[in-house]
């Protein structure tokens, strides 16, 4: 008998085709197996029937673990043509290659066992690695996905190497990034200016030692510098914090192994499962023990496992889990050459940790959050990108650039949607331009021919300049989609549906009516949206500063609340110009003039300052998620949202401002969770009233402040309760992270 198998899903750069040969021998059986691009690969086995039942089962059974199979179509003919088994070599074209360049991997435990052997030839080799483990997307120069397409083409293979790649029953076969001590990359502890201090595994453990006795180190990645410091050494962490101007930012951890990480923090079953998955993301868990200046105020710490070589050498010699943060500057994308990192880093890094590979496209660490029970993306890049996620729906070749903070742009062909990695704040040009390259390498990987640039509704954005010299230069439209439009459409079509009521709630984002929108309940379909419900506009007194300095926010709404001024002066030292400020901002508050904004992140913000848990803003999101982690401990009082139900709806928020501002003797905690169960229920009873009035049974809930897990447990519960589902983002992120991928869908809905 001869059967023809065509086998779908992740089955290419996975180590499938060696699979399959070592199973068709072992069997006896003749055929070939062939990569055939987005079609999957093509198997062919000649032999007893019973032998082919055998390996079609042991194929589903035994399938690598990086593979994955969606489906396998099986032709029975008769006749066999074939001696023996080969792999057929694989004829690539340009474009469509996109699936088949895989994402990063963290290293696999056959590699780890072989650096921890002595006898091994990779003993205590850093950049260990095989066709299960190892950088894929960061090292790719071009198509197909080569060894000389990679930036391991500048690594000649030694011998032993060489038959290793070559051999089809070898684990490294055809692993392009394979490498051994003789003829891979070589690591070296570097001072300040550059000099070697030490090379191979002896540079990788002194800078364990130097490490756990204060120093700060860059070290390299696969997608870029890191840099490191002890997590238990507080002065070390506080330098750190001085020399890259992030004086609250949480910091991310990385700990040897799980046992170190529960140390720190409470990890759940699907938590676990995430941390030591082959991604390897940062998880933000619950925090277990203090460690001071690592993520202050918030009962979240971030925390990942070694992924490489490198970093399970590093955490072999530390006794407390390391600092582990992107080495950037503000508002600039991660640093990943040498070169670079030597000058930028120099008077912040004591040492360098690094290695003569070239990193081909920087990559930032992927960010988790288990919110309700299940997983959400906060950051999707490292070991995601460049995955495609579905889009079934979808039937044109378009470009979205995203909006201008936590930037990623996407490419939507032949169904699928690639999303580049974590671009980041795209307000500086050095960050503009990493936008424009992962963007090209997108366009070239997929071959993609945009029919039209997808771009956010704000004017000024970085990103609406982009995608308009992009449409003139290519001659197609740029199409605007509204911000929150963008962020339901994207849930939409993950979860492909065609019509939804979408609660969106967020920072700011440009409105229809040019305003600043940020808390509202959108009746979608993917071609466009009506505002059916938003939260009471509020003025943002000083404008932009309202965001950095909340107490400005709360003055806004409460300037002619008795006893407010008072409570205001107390809070002068908030103040960049004190007291003087104070007068002026309580001027500008009584005015009613000026920028007003219905963001639910800014009601948040306020609310933070009012219960005295945050009065300034040093990063994105920080009062809001300060205030979460307050809200944990509190229990809500029942108050009932108001609402008025002209159209659109209006959630009030001055009458919870008022109500808070009365009993602000109150323990803290349970108002900071008031606040949360107000909007959340308000928000709810907006959208369950307009889903049944336009017969739609699901909701779908996005933004940045669905990540908070009291908010979005409410409105989940109180939709549950109604009758209706509510969807939220699984693959990519909730948050502006997403955006692209909204964008783009909508604009394939407008080119009809
Ligand atoms: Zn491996
Ligand atoms: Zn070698």
């Amino acid at each position: 008998m001869r059967a023809v198998i065509h086998v779908s899903g992740i089955v290419q750069g996975v180590g499938f085709r060696p699979f399959i040969y070592r199973l068709a021998s072992a069997r006896g059986l003749n055929g070939y197996v062939l990569n055939k691009g987005d079609a999957g690969v093509e198997i062919v086995v000649e032999g007893e029937r019973d032998d082919i039942d055998d390996f079609l089962e042991a194929m589903h059974r035994e399938a690598p673990p990086l593979a994955s199979i969606e489906t396998s179509d099986v032709t029975w003919e008769t006749g066999e043509r074939h001696d023996g088994f080969e792999i057929r070599r694989s004829s690539q074209q340009r474009g469509g290659g996109a699936s088949i360049v895989p994402p990063d991997v963290s290293i696999c435990d056959d590699c780890i066992s072989e650096m921890q052997d002595s006898d091994d030839r990779r003993h205590r080799y850093f950049f260990t690695t095989c066709t299960n483990c190892g950088p894929r997307y960061t090292t790719i120069t071009g198509l197909p996905y080569d060894r000389p397409q990679t930036t391991m083409d500048a690594f000649p293979m030694c011998e032993r190497c060489r038959k290793e790649y070559t051999d089809p029953g070898d684990r490294r076969y055809h692993a392009q990034t394979i490498a051994c001590p003789d003829c891979g990359p070589q690591v070296s502890l570097q001072n300040s200016d550059g000099t070697a201090m030490e090379t191979g595994a002896m540079a990788i453990r002194r800078a364990g030692v130097l490490l756990m006795e204060g120093a700060i180190i860059a070290v390299k990645g696969n997608g870029g510098f890191h840099l490191a410091c002890s997590a238990a050494m507080p002065s070390a962490i506080e330098r750190l914090r001085e020399g890259l101007g992030r004086p609250r930012k949480p910091f991310a951890l990385m700990a040897a192994d799980l046992d170190m990480a529960r140390d720190v923090a409470h990890v759940d079953e699907r938590e676990q499962e995430l941390l030591a998955s082959a991604v390897r993301p940062i998880m933000l868990l619950r925090k277990r023990r203090q460690l001071p200046g690592v993520s202050p105020g918030l009962h979240t710490v971030g925390v990942m496992l070694p992924y490489t070589g490198l970093h399970v050498m590093l955490l072999e010699s530390c006794s407390e889990p390391l600092v582990m943060t992107s080495a950037n500057m503000p508002g600039e994308p991660i640093l990943y050459r040498n070169k670079e990192a030597l000058d930028r880093l120099d008077g912040i890094a004591d040492f360098f940790v690094t290695y003569d590979r070239r990193i081909a496209h920087r990559c930032d660490d992927s960010v988790v959050r288990v919110v309700n029970g299940s997983a959400a993306l906060i950051r999707r890049s490292r070991g995601y990108v460049p995955t495609p996620v579905s889009a079934a729906a979808t039937s044109h070749d378009v470009l979205a650039l995203g909006p201008e903070l936590d930037v990623t742009s996407c490419v939507l062909s032949g169904g699928r949607a690639y999303l580049s990695p974590y671009i980041g704040n795209v307000s500086r040009p050095a960050t503009q331009d990493f936008l424009e390259r992962e963007t090209e390498h997108l366009l070239g990987l997929t071959g993609a021919t945009p029919e039209a640039v997808a771009h956010d509704l704000h004017p000024g954005f970085a990103t609406t300049k982009m995608a308009g010299r992009y449409a003139d230069e290519h001659d197609v439209p740029a199409v605007a989609v509204q911000h929150h439009h963008a962020h339901v459409a994207k849930v939409m079509a993950e979860h492909r549906i065609g019509e939804t009521i979408g609660i969106a709630i967020d920072g700011i984002g440009y409105g229809s009516d040019g305003s600043m929108w940020g808390g509202e309940v959108l009746h979608c379909r993917l071609d466009g949206f009506t505002r059916v419900g938003h939260l009471e506009m509020q003025p943002m007194v000083g404008g932009d500063l309202a965001t950095r300095y909340p107490l400005r926010m709360l003055a806004g709404v409460l300037h002619d609340a008795a006893g407010f001024a008072d409570f205001l002066r107390k809070h002068a030292a908030m103040f960049p110009h004190g007291m003087q400020e104070i007068e002026v901002v309580l001027r500008q508050a009584a005015n009613e003039r000026g920028v007003q904004t219905s963001s639910c992140g800014r009601v948040l913000d306020a609310t933070a300052a009012l219960l005295d848990v945050c009065h300034r803003r040093h990063y994105e999101g920080e009062p809001a998620m300060l205030l979460e982690s307050h809200a944990r401990q509190g229990a809500a009082f029942d108050i009932t949202p108001e609402i008025s139900w002209d159209a659109p709806a209006v959630l009030h928020t001055s009458p919870l401002f008022r109500w808070l501002w009365q009993h602000r003797d109150e323990d803290s905690h349970d108002l900071a969770s008031t606040a949360e169960a107000y909007l959340a229920g308000g928000l709810a009873d907006i959208a369950i009233s307009y889903a049944h009035q336009e017969h739609v049974d699901v909701v779908a809930l996005a933004g940045g402040c669905a990540y908070n897990e009291h908010i979005s447990r409410v409105i989940s519960a109180s939709l549950e309760r109604a009758g209706l589902r509510c969807i939220r983002n699984r693959l990519v992120p909730a948050g502006d992270g997403g955006i692209s991928y909204g964008q783009a869908v909508v604009a394939d809905a407008r080119l009809g």
